[in-house]
């Protein structure tokens, strides 16, 4: 039997309710997401790999939302390997969306320095150019 995860608070769901019992979040008005905002839900995820997939999609695909929602989540999230997937996803994104450097600015302050120390490579090579 195929098990059923609520997109928001990724509790187990049975097969066919409209809304989740634990946090009232509307299966049909996920539907209604976009490809984008389907994998911004994905950062709520308790799983670190299932966040850092949709990190790494995001860093291909993902526009102005995308680096909204991965400059928030950087303030709460504590994982290295995860922040270290922002911050490859947001050298990439920085082709598309200025603001994308402005929060790798913001993490070469971040307290794990493996994070500022690799955000800030990051930046400096978008600044150069490779
Ligand atoms: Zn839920």
């Amino acid at each position: 039997m195929p098990t059923f995860f609520c997109p928001k608070c990724w509790k187990e769901v049975e097969e066919g309710c409209k809304v989740c019992p634990y946090c009232n979040f509307s299966f049909e008005s996920f539907d209604r997401l976009s490809y984008e905002e389907k994998l911004i839900s994905a950062l709520n995820h308790p799983v670190d790999e299932f966040k850092i997939n949709a990190i790494n999609v995001l860093g291909r695909i993902g526009g102005e939302k995308a680096v909204n929602a991965l400059e928030k989540f950087v303030e709460r999230e504590n994982s290295v390997p995860v922040l270290l997937e922002v911050v490859k996803a947001l050298k990439l994104m920085s082709s598309r969306v200025d603001r994308a450097l402005d929060v790798l600015k913001k993490l070469e302050n971040h307290r794990a320095r493996v994070v500022a120390k690799s955000a800030k490579r990051a930046r400096d090579e978008v600044l150069r150019g490779t």
